[in-house]
């Protein structure tokens, strides 16, 4: 098998003949089990805390503490030739041609440094986005989806001049089970007599309708009837944040929905790992096009606008998720709902030290402990020293040596520290 191993997998599935041959090559030790698992967190996390890095989470936590996992990723030198699933006419000659121009793009090994001159895209497409494929990094930001699983194309049809080629990206184990990454959508179309990629969201959003207030563009479904009242209090939020961090106003591309799924259906993810739980307010911020994406909030998702205004004055810090929450909140609720939600859970677990706090990432589907965490020593900053002393917390890479020398606190202290002061300001 072409593949290199970089991730592990659990000890449940250790019986798996192919992955204890992949154990057997490959057993990490203490310090890259660490690692990993933080790469995992971190990848997920940076595309913004708010939805997927519930993923991230829940997949680095059940890797530290409970079993052993193997994620794989694949080389697409792997691929050769991408299975189609049966069904799929590739006798017609157009389906033909978007099948190999579909291949040719997976075999290329699509990244962030190759993508801005892939010739598998549509001049338009690379023109609107800056990143090209908007699916190349949607499940984690720094390892390509293509190469987080294998490819079967399942689906190729034609409408409205497009064609819609589906794909599940997974994997499967010894015994022949099947474990699903995604299922992506993108289009192709002909231009001068050549198919070229489009991406789902070009297509899906073609009869969104749209509503432009100041410097903000909503795009939403067609069912939807637009809340003026709750865009105004957006506006309003933006306003006072950009008067208090003297701020020029920003063009923001505003897509929101009644649930996230709705927003990933938009975007081309038909299916990815993390959906199937319960609906809560989600979102996804990218800061190099000015997009939002937010689903359950409709037209006041203040969290992810301000991942747009502030993360780009601190593109080292550790704590941007946590200005966002200390201004934005998460899921729909304030940071003191958070403090409040957490504080109870530690009560109920004394044996959590938070003296390694970072390692402190899933706590149930509501309330992540890590980004409160982080909001918290947000609003201590600001209470303490305002927007200055807030600044100079968001200045460091490393949020330990941040608390040690904003608010003197050693490593050592940090679980009496944070105890003590998520019960003194929750709600
Ligand atoms: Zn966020």
């Amino acid at each position: 098998m072409n593949s290199s191993f970089i991730f592990f997998w659990v000890e449940k599935f250790g019986s798996f003949r192919f992955f204890e041959r992949c154990k057997n090559r490959n057993v990490p030790n203490e310090r890259e089990k660490k690692k990993i698992s933080k790469m995992l967190s971190v990848g997920l996390f940076f595309f913004c805390f708010c939805f997927p890095c519930q993923t991230a989470i829940k997949v680095s936590t059940f890797f530290r503490t409970r079993h052993y996992i193997l994620l794989l990723t694949i080389t697409t030198t792997a691929f050769g030739q991408i299975p189609l699933n049966p069904g799929v006419d590739t006798t017609d000659k157009e389906l033909k041609a978007v099948y190999t121009l579909w291949t040719n793009y997976l075999i290329s090994k699509p990244n962030k440094d190759n993508i801005k001159n892939s010739p598998y895209w549509a001049e338009s497409e690379k023109i609107k986005y800056p990143k090209v494929d908007q699916l190349l990094n949607a499940i984690n930001t720094e390892t390509p989806t293509y190469s987080m699983g294998y490819p079967t194309i399942l689906y190729m049809k034609s409408q409205n001049g497009f064609i819609e080629i589906k794909t599940l990206f997974g994997w499967s184990d010894s015994l022949k089970n099947i474990y699903a990454l995604c299922i992506t959508s993108v289009f192709a179309k002909k231009e001068n007599g050549e198919y070229k990629l489009y991406n789902a969201l070009t297509v899906n959003s073609y009869n969104w309708q749209i509503q432009k207030i100041g410097s903000l563009t909503f795009h939403f479904p067609l069912t939807h009837i637009f809340d003026k009242a709750k865009a105004t209090i957006l506006i309003s939020s933006i306003d006072s944040l950009r008067k208090q961090w003297k701020l020029n106003s920003a063009p923001i591309d505003y897509y929101f929905a009644d649930t996230y799924e709705e927003i990933q259906h938009l975007r081309g993810l038909d299916f990815a790992i993390g959906m199937g739980n319960k609906d809560k307010p989600s979102g996804i911020s990218d800061q190099e096009t000015n997009t939002v994406f937010a689903g359950g909030l409709g037209e006041n998702y203040f969290h992810e606008v301000v991942h747009i205004y502030l993360n780009r004055l601190f593109p080292n810090s550790s704590l941007v998720e946590g200005l966002a929450v200390f201004y934005g909140g998460s899921i729909g609720h304030d940071l003191k709902w958070h403090l409040t939600r957490l504080n109870d859970y530690l009560n109920q677990h004394p044996e959590i030290n938070l003296n390694d706090f970072e390692d402190f990432w899933y706590m149930d589907n509501f309330t992540n402990p890590n980004s409160t965490i982080q909001g918290l020593l947000c609003y201590l900053a600001y209470k303490n020293g305002g927007l200055d002393k807030l600044k100079q917390l968001m200045s460091y890479d490393d949020t330990i040596v941040a608390i040690e020398k904003e608010f003197g606190i050693k490593k050592d202290e940090l679980n009496k520290f944070f105890r003590e002061q998520i019960n003194l300001n929750k709600n």
